[in-house]
Parts: structure tokens; sequence; C-alpha cells
């Protein structure tokens, strides 16, 4: 293995009994695995969360539902327990329809057409269970979602006449939730107040309501969006649920602003979350390089003295970003070596990438490096990427999955 991910399921487990002891007992926190489990892997994460006590994992689509829904199958730890129900996120397409149903995964959906995909797939089956599904508002994000009004209750209409669907869940997502006193947060608030009223017209009874991503959580007791779920779904006669995605593996948004609002979030819960992955390495080979050697494509690092570079083989194609690159007028990343910082001299490539080691004694091929990990976190490549920690880790392409530690 050239590079491999470590993943520390103490950390998973304990970031996410942190976030459950914030949102409270009444308010489970649905674990969202998808892309991969955030480049995490979406089969080791969804186990540790599993016998952790999710009752939700959230995934990206059909197919990764299915192979989640199989691991957790033949995970030795869960047999005998009540599995977690799977949440299909990221919308579906009509051939998505038979295994959603097939495998008793719960679809969010927010057209008539997606809802008669799986009627389709039901009666094919013919069989007599409900097709539960989690409906989707859009309150202000144009992405997924129906609109409140009209559309809405056109749909609300439609869905009492048909008793083979029910509707398990009704769901919004914000779009600014790490915003201190967002003004687009308390729009989408009152929408889906709104909304939720509409749902109690039509005489709809869903047993969740739920909202927000690792933010709600994460902000409170500042921004008050936890406790606005939990009155909104209570007055529907509800449960009320919060979705956590990057928070469980360690990482939170840049509050904006930055400072004195950061300051008014829970640090309890920011200083409490420990990054879960760590990215590994081994050195290829060394080389002495006297001053004024060029270093990587187009040479724009110049040794000014006699260095040590050590080569890894890791590069962009494994998702170590290009923007890492350090040239001699922009320094760029670094990596861990026996503890210490070594910065990337020259461009990241391909599958390799040079470091200087000049300062680090007794560094031979075959050690040990830390892309990400202790003394280098996701947020650290994202600064300097100009992206954000999700990118970072989703982007992760070490081969051979991930070692359980
Ligand atoms: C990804 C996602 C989440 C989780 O967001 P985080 O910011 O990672 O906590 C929650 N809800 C929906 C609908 C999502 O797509």
């Amino acid at each position: 293995m050239k590079s491999w991910l470590e993943i520390s399921e103490a950390r998973l487990a304990a970031n996410y009994a942190l976030l459950r002891a914030v949102a409270g007992a009444e308010t489970p926190v649905l674990a969202v695995v998808k892309a991969n489990g955030y480049g995490h892997g979406a089969v080791v994460c969804s186990g540790v969360l599993a016998r952790a006590g999710a009752e939700w994992l959230g995934v990206t689509d059909a197919a990764e539902g299915d192979c989640v829904l199989r691991a957790l199958g033949g995970d030795a730890e869960m047999k005998g327990r009540g599995q977690p129900k799977i949440l299909v996120m990221s919308g579906m397409l009509a051939e998505d329809a038979d295994v959603i149903v097939r495998r008793g995964l719960v679809p969010v959906v927010w057209t008539r057409e997606q809802m008669e995909w799986l009627l389709g797939a039901a009666a094919r089956r013919g069989d007599a269970v409900r097709v539960p599904v989690h409906l989707e508002i859009d309150t202000g994000m144009s992405r997924q979602g129906v609109t409140p009004g009209l559309e809405l209750d056109g749909l609300l209409e439609w869905l009492k006449g048909r008793p083979e669907l029910r509707l398990d869940g009704v769901m919004t997502h914000f779009a600014s939730a790490e915003v201190a006193g967002s003004a687009q947060t308390r729009g989408q608030r009152e929408s889906f107040e709104r909304a939720i009223g509409a749902v109690e017209r039509a005489g709809l009874r869903p047993d969740w309501v739920h909202a927000g991503n690792s933010s709600v959580v994460d902000t409170e007791p500042g921004e008050g969006n936890l406790a606005w779920l939990r009155a909104v779904a209570l007055r529907a006669g509800a449960r009320p649920m919060v979705r956590a995605g990057l928070a469980l593996y360690g990482y939170c948004l840049p509050v904006c602003p930055p400072g004195e609002a950061a300051d008014a979030f829970a640090p309890a819960v920011r200083g409490g979350l420990r990054p879960v992955l760590g990215w590994k390495t081994r050195i290829l080979s060394l080389r002495e390089v006297p001053a004024g050697a060029a270093i990587g494509y187009n040479g724009t690092f110049v040794a000014a003295d006699a260095m040590r570079i050590a080569l890894l083989p890791v590069g962009y194609a494994d998702g170590l970003r290009r923007e890492l690159s350090g040239s001699n007028s922009v320094p760029g990343g670094w990596a861990m070596v026996q503890g210490r910082r070594a910065p990337i001299v020259g461009r990241v490539s391909m599958n390799l990438t040079t470091i200087d080691v000049s300062g680090i004694a007794g560094v031979e091929a075959g050690d040990e490096v830390t892309l990400l990990g202790d003394g280098i976190t996701a947020d650290d490549h994202a600064g300097i990427a100009g992206t954000i920690a999700y990118e970072i880790v989703c982007g992760l392409r070490a081969p051979g999955c991930a070692v359980r530690r």
C-alpha cells in the first residue's frame, strides 16, 4: 500500500456520542455516511455508528444504501440488534426504485414522479408494505425539495390518495446554518414552519421532522436552531431529528463571522470533536540535492542550499491537492515526519510528491509519513487549497480503503 487511511473507531464513536448528548435524547442524530463516509469509508463508519446506537444513517443514493445495508448485515456485532434505517438523501432516478423498495431504504422525495416510480416498484413486487418516504421542502436552497405553496399543497393532496405510500418524514436543509444570526436561516425556518402547517392541514402525520446539519448541533445553544427544530416537530406531533455529517468525522465549518461569534457557539462541542481520519504513506526514496537544483515540474522550487529530499508515492491522483505545492515564492503544505513538519517542495504531481527532510535526522526509505493526522488537518489542506474540509476528505483516493484502529 502506497498510502492508507486509518480510521479511529473510538473517535468516531466519541464524536457521535458528543453530538447525541448535545442534541438530547428526544432528538436523535441521523449519522450521515454519504459520499463513502466523507471519504472515510462508508462500510467501516456505518458499522461503528450502528453499534454506537445510530437509529438512522444517511447515504447518497440507492447503490450506496444497498452497500451499507450489506455491510451491516454481515456485521457480527449487529446480529440480533435493530438495524438503523437508511435515508437516501441525494435524490433518485427511475431505475433506483426497485432497489429502494426491495431493500427497504427510505428515499428523500419531492416530486410526484419519484413517488410514482416507487409505487410502480412496490406493485411489481406485489407486497402490501407501504413504502415510506421523506418529503423534502425547498425552503430556500433551490436544489432539492418541493416549493411551499400551491406545489406543496397539490403534492400533499395527491399523497393523501396514495395509501401505498407512507409519509414517514418531512425535512428541509439549511444553506447557512453555520452563519451566526443568518437572515437566510431565519427565512428558511419560517418557510418550513408554514410547510409543516400545510402538512398538518392535509391531515398527514409524519413520524419524523428533521432539518439541519452538523452546524445546527455544534453552534448550539447560540443559534437556537436545535431548539426551534424540536418545537416545530413536537407541535406537529412528530419526533425531531437532526442530521450530522462533518462533525461526526471531527471537523466543523468555520463560523462566520469569526471571532466574537465563535465564542458564542458552544466551545464544548467544537472543542470536543476529534478528527477521525489519519492518512499515511511511506517514503519511497531519499536524495541529497545541491544548491541550485530544480525540484519537480517547471522547476518552481530551486534549492537555495544543499537539501535532503524525500520522495512520497502520493499525488493529486490520490487526493493530495496540487495547491499544496511549494515554490520559492509561495510556501505550500507539509507532511509530518517523526512528528516534525516537512514542507512540500516543488509541484505535487500525479503520483509523486517531494518533501524537505533536511532538518530531520535519521530519515530512511520506508519510514512512515503522516499526510493527514497529528500535526496536519483537513482544515490545513483546505486553507491552502482555498476550499473546505469536506472537499479534502471526500477527495481522498487512498487505495486499500480504510484500516481499523
Ligand atoms: C450532507 C448533508 C447533511 C450533513 O451535513 P454536514 O454539514 O456534513 O453535517 C445533512 N443533510 C443533508 C440533506 C445533507 O445532504
